[in-house]
């Protein structure tokens, strides 16, 4: 594999235009885009408006004249057209932690009344920690278990004690990609329900959540949404459910009417049960900045285009790993099948990861690093996203060739990419 290929295909990339729509540093190859997506070129400009016109000038006024009010429904519509929601039934509020207790607690009623003897929510150990410990305290609060099985064991753990299965659907350590319809499938044939993290899946790979007949979902707007560090994240629950309970953060905005203030809590019909309190305004002008740069590609093939050049670079990526790093100790961490696999690569390094992936950023290749559990035997990783908005080919082949520079020089060993503290 040559440079000079990948220019090619770079060349031939029918979704090339969309990097025109970030501002991305000179001199940088940004594999990070599965934690922090990057900035669009909107964005500023549009903050800057929402400051200085529609508050500056507008004041109160624009909750009404600006759409302030509605902006949490029309962002919300927007991502609905990433992951198979149907217009209204998805909603831009409060953090994922935030949202995850939502749903849950509605799930965990919801079993509570139908059926009482199960107790169990099934999870997965490798989960992101903010699951397992809103889980936990769920858990607590409701007399039930949490249970922790290894990745991919969530199916073989349905019996009819569970309650609810809580999965992300991409992990965010190997990026492996469970099958959302089938488990989902699986789980209900067990009488349990289910609920789904979209973090790393939103914005990254096709989902469809009424296809796959989901409970309930959500997920992260600052990853491959592109909306901006601390962005709001979102929630969605199947039409079938969304009316049966209500979420247990009753904040006035998730009121039937909201500007009676009547002291007496009434959800709102439908999703905007799921808003809490006032929306966080500028980081959520920020999302659908972000948002607008993921269906910017609809006319280009939409998440199917998108999802095709991320498998491409990612298999570019192993391809060059393992072409040319055979000589050092690593490994492909992530399912080897792209079917398997969201947007990320991760690799394991038989020595320090750490100072590797230091070295790596040194040079301007952005990714990250991610420590294993070592009481498990879980491998350190470094992690590298593809984001196939703003990525090219040739980008990927220069990020495995700074790889193999770093590996092939030893400089990684150097005392300035040690981590500081470390005991050695
Ligand atoms: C990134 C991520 C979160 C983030 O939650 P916050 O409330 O935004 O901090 C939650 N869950 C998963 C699976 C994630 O990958």
């Amino acid at each position: 594999m040559q440079r000079s290929h990948c220019l090619a295909l770079d060349a031939d990339d029918p979704l090339a235009p969309l990097r025109e729509q970030f501002t991305l540093p000179a001199d940088m190859i940004y594999l990070d885009g599965n934690s922090l997506g990057a900035l669009p070129r909107s964005t500023a400009a549009r903050v800057q408006a929402v400051v200085t016109e529609e508050w500056g000038q507008g004041l109160i006024r624009s909750w009404n004249t600006a759409g302030w009010m509605d902006l949490p429904r029309r962002v919300g519509n927007k991502i609905a057209r990433l992951v198979g929601a149907a217009p209204g039934e998805l909603v831009v509020a409060d953090s994922t932690s935030i949202n995850l207790y939502k749903v849950l607690s509605a799930a965990l009623a919801i079993a509570r009344e139908h059926a009482p003897q199960r107790r169990v929510i099934v999870s997965e150990r490798e989960n992101f920690p903010t699951d397992l410990y809103m889980a936990q305290s769920l858990a607590a609060q409701h007399g039930m278990q949490l249970e922790l099985v290894e990745q991919g064991q969530a199916a073989n753990r349905l019996r009819d004690d569970v309650a609810v299965l809580l999965l992300t659907q991409v992990n965010y350590r190997s990026g492996a990609l469970q099958d959302m319809a089938a488990i989902t499938a699986a789980a209900h044939a067990a009488g349990a329900l289910t609920v789904w993290d979209l973090a790393h899946s939103a914005g990254a790979v096709p989902v469809d959540l009424n296809a796959a007949h989901a409970d309930f979902a959500i997920g992260c707007g600052y990853k491959y949404l592109n909306g901006g560090p601390g962005a709001p994240a979102f929630v969605w629950v199947h039409a079938r459910h969304v009316n049966r309970v209500q979420q247990p953060l009753s904040g006035w905005h998730g009121h039937a009417a909201p500007f009676v203030f009547t002291p007496d809590y009434q959800p709102a019909p439908g999703i905007a049960r799921y808003l809490c309190g006032t929306p966080t305004l500028l980081s959520l002008a920020a999302l659908e900045c972000g948002v607008d740069t993921v269906l910017a590609a609809e006319p280009l093939g939409g998440m199917q285009a998108l999802r095709r050049k991320s498998v491409a670079l990612s298999e570019l990526f192993i391809r060059l790993v393992q072409e040319q790093l055979s000589a050092h100790p690593v490994t492909v961490a992530s399912p080897r099948d792209a079917s398997q696999r969201g947007s990320q690569v991760s690799l394991t390094f038989d020595g320090d990861g750490y100072a590797v992936m230091q070295a790596m950023i040194a040079r301007g290749v952005i990714g990250d690093f991610r420590a294993g559990d070592q009481t498990h035997g879980d491998a350190d990783l470094l992690r590298f996203g593809f984001t196939p908005l703003y990525l090219r080919h040739v980008d990927v082949f220069d990020a495995a060739q700074t790889l193999r520079n770093i590996l092939d020089s030893g400089i990684w060993r150097d005392a300035r990419f040690a981590r500081k503290g470390a005991v050695t």
